[in-house]
């Protein structure tokens, strides 16, 4: 059986990277979308060949619930939507994946993860990474030790934002942050995953070159990271740098992804010498990890609670900017957020 999925938002993620992907997805399909665009409808319905009974808006979202044809509920939409989707998804007995950053705040991510276990469905981040084969060879390197433990680990996350200043991604109502929230997060996840442990602690600065542009949300900020193990760490997030690194340095040698977290194609090197890995798209083999999570009871690689622990480690970071970098401690159990 393959599952129905449902596209919340088509805007350009859905658009240009998940429709494209369900094409090739084995255990999961392009069953129906969400949108708050009429005219989209149409061009969907065309494209896709889409039943008009799995079309829905905003409003009549939620006779979702009586549509078999629809299994997972995926929520691509400005951020502060994330969790009024992803709960109402919930509660219409859906599965729910979620986009990246998971919501505005933490308090909204439990929200969605209790909506979720109560509901008894599953809940997926859209990390599409954590399918990702070199960053699948990062975690490897760290669970096997290949080079040793790891000391220091930097990762950045940014791009030059320049020219539309209407968008929401600028505007924190919709996105609740700036680099940090859109970029940032994948550093964060860098270096978790590069270490395989969570931080114990973070102090973090926050630069502004164009505050006329980046009127409401941060431009670029650093962050330095403590390890339980003795490792350490650094992020930069930026909307004014295009920048997209992951680089450990271990006992005995080094690993890097160069670019770490665009869609494709990743690279790497390594103090022994080149990865190569093939190239297959992110998005489909992210979706199909999620369907056979719900088909096979495969493992769920980027379950709500990593989304949820991403988000404690933002609003530490937003925490210790406005204390002028004070060292904010995390307490997070050992495995929390880890797949
Ligand atoms: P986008 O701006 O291209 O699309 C946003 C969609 O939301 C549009 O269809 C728009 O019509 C709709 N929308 C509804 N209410 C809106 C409002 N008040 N203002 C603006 N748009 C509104 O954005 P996107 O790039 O598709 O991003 C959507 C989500 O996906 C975000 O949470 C983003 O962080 C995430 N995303 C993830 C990845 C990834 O690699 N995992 C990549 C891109 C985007």
């Amino acid at each position: 059986k393959k599952l129905g999925i449902a596209l919340v938002g088509l805007g350009g993620y859905s658009t240009y990277q998940l429709a494209p992907a369900l094409q090739d997805t084995e255990h999961c399909y392009l069953a129906g979308v969400v949108t708050g665009t009429p005219e989209k409808e149409k061009i969907w319905v065309n494209k896709y060949n889409i039943p008009k009974e799995n079309i829905y808006n905003y409003d009549n979202f939620d006779s979702i619930k009586d549509n078999k044809a629809i299994d997972i509920v995926y929520v691509v939409l400005p951020n502060s939507m994330h969790a009024d989707f992803s709960i109402r998804a919930a509660r219409a007995g859906k599965h729910v994946i979620c986009e990246k950053p998971m919501a505005m705040n933490v308090e909204e991510c439990d929200a969605i993860i209790d909506a979720c276990k109560k509901a008894g469905v599953k809940l997926g981040m859209g990390y599409r990474l954590h399918s990702e084969p070199y960053t699948q060879e990062v975690k490897r390197f760290v669970r096997e030790k290949t080079f040793g433990n790891i000391r220091y680990i930097s990762a950045d996350a940014g791009y030059y934002s320049g020219s539309s200043p209407g968008q929401w991604r600028l505007n924190r109502k919709l996105s609740g942050g700036g680099a940090l929230v859109n970029m940032g997060v994948y550093a964060i996840q860098s270096l978790i995953y590069g270490t395989g442990e969570n931080p114990i602690s973070v102090s973090a600065q926050e630069f502004s070159t164009r505050p006329a542009y980046f009127k409401e949300t941060d431009e670029t900020i650093t962050a330095q990271f403590q390890f339980d193990s003795g490792a350490f760490g650094t992020i930069m997030t930026s909307h004014n740098v295009n920048a997209n690194r992951l680089h450990a340095k271990c006992e005995r040698g080094w690993f890097e992804l160069d670019p770490a977290s665009t869609y494709i194609p990743l690279a790497g090197r390594t103090s022994n010498g080149g990865l190569n890995f093939k190239q297959e798209s992110q998005q489909k083999l992210q979706m199909d990890d999620f369907a056979m999570h719900i088909l096979f009871d495969a493992p769920n690689l980027a379950p709500g609670e990593m989304g949820k622990r991403d988000m404690m480690i933002v609003e530490a970071i937003y925490k210790s900017i406005s204390e002028d970098g004070k060292k904010q401690a995390l307490n997070f159990e050992p495995a929390y957020g880890f797949s």
